[in-house]
């Protein structure tokens, strides 16, 4: 007796394997059904129940040689019924049919509720399963959409604001044409502006292809000397800082720093954050260079207006502007953060600000050595 039962056990061992490689629940009652006419040794078996979350209470399953329209047997001769049952709730039951009921032992009895409990946690399982998977795909879906509507809205805003961008310059154009053309002594004024508004114009269009290119754009390859590009950057902003009153300092450990990349886009991305460190600055600028094996770094200080929390995360939009109204006599057009942040990737490094409102910023490019 005790070999047939661990035979059985086998049996249902094989149910609660098939189990977990379905699905779907009828696949589940499928499975310990005809599982459970073999242990049992049972002529059909057939199941009822509401196994499904929407179900109703129905006839789930019947093995090949079940009565045509299976029913909760009566009396209990020629049946063994197992409840599909785990804890206290029921999902149904697997209903077993004799020609010849043999007399089960009390083992087999024990045996036939852990069938039922086995099926029922499988069950349980699947719906655990089922609703999280559900959850997961709605979760995900959602992410998607957000990430696409977040998309477009970035979209909308940059073309807005390009539109914008461009327009203004050339506004700016035409009232001067139209000076000149009423007034002609004042024609050169107007010219010069013209003038200004044209190099405006086509720094802006250099800007946008940059910032809007992807890995298509060419980068040299020269080697050059770190602190020569910055030592550069800060010369060519002396007499604007001297209008604005406001100290350049350069330290810097070692006299060279050889470095292989594009000398016009990093004189470019320095120019960029130390022009900003002078327009949002107070009285001084940082400029300290280091070094070590593997990476170069520049920390950009001031200790001027600083960002608050808010704008922080957005100061390398493109665009971005943190006071819309200052910039525009200064011809920004709030690309600046963003081509630096565009220059610095594109050399494999990136940039870091940390930033206190009234207080000042610290912009931080770090960008990995490598060998001419
Ligand atoms: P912009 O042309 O407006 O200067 P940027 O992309 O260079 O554009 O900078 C984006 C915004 O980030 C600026 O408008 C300014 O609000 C803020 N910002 C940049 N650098 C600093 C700084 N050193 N101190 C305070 N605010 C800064």
């Amino acid at each position: 007796m005790k070999n047939s039962i661990s035979k059985k056990i086998a049996g249902l061992n094989y149910a609660v394997h098939k189990s977990m490689t379905e699905d779907d629940n009828i696949s589940i009652i499928t499975a310990f059904t005809e599982e459970s006419i073999r242990i049992f040794d049972a002529d059909y078996g057939f199941v009822l129940g509401k196994f499904g979350v929407n179900d109703k209470y129905k006839l789930a399953y019947k093995s090949s040689k079940s009565p045509r329209t299976p029913s909760i047997p009566k009396n209990l001769k020629k049946n063994l019924i197992i409840p599909i049952k785990y804890f206290d709730h029921s999902y149904g039951s697997i209903i077993l049919g004799y020609k010849n009921k043999p007399a089960f032992s009390k083992e087999h009895l024990a045996l036939s509720e852990t069938v039922g409990n086995a099926a029922a946690q499988a069950i349980t399982v699947n719906w655990l399963v089922e609703s999280e998977r559900k959850a997961m795909a709605l979760a995900e879906k959602q992410k998607e959409t957000e990430v696409l509507l977040g998309q477009e809205k970035l979209k909308t805003e940059f073309i807005s604001n390009i539109t914008h961008e461009l327009r203004t310059p050339l506004t700016i154009m035409r009232g001067n044409v139209y000076l000149a053309r009423k007034n002609p002594k004042s024609s050169r004024e107007a010219l010069e502006v013209i003038d200004k508004e044209i190099v405006h114009l086509s720094e802006m269009l250099s800007d946008l292809v940059l910032v809007t290119s992807g890995s298509e754009i060419t980068i040299h390859k020269d080697t050059l000397d770190l602190a020569e590009i910055l030592s550069t950057v800060t010369n060519r902003l002396k007499s604007y800082a001297h209008e604005k009153n406001i100290h350049i300092k350069i330290k810097s450990k070692s006299k060279k720093i050889k470095f292989v990349g594009d000398s016009r886009h990093l004189e470019r991305m320095f120019l960029n954050l130390v022009k900003n460190a002078i327009t949002y600055g107070g009285t001084v600028v940082e400029v300290d260079i280091s070094t070590n094996t593997k990476t170069a770094t520049v920390k950009i200080s001031d200790d001027g207006i600083g960002i608050s929390k808010e704008n922080l995360p957005r100061i390398f939009e493109r665009f971005f502007r943190a006071d819309k109204s200052r910039t525009r006599s200064d011809n920004r057009t709030g690309l600046g953060l963003s081509i630096v942040k565009k220059i610095a990737e594109m050399h494999g490094g990136r940039i870091e600000v940390k930033s206190t409102l009234g207080i000042g910023s610290v912009f931080t490019v770090t960008l990995p050595l490598r060998k001419a």
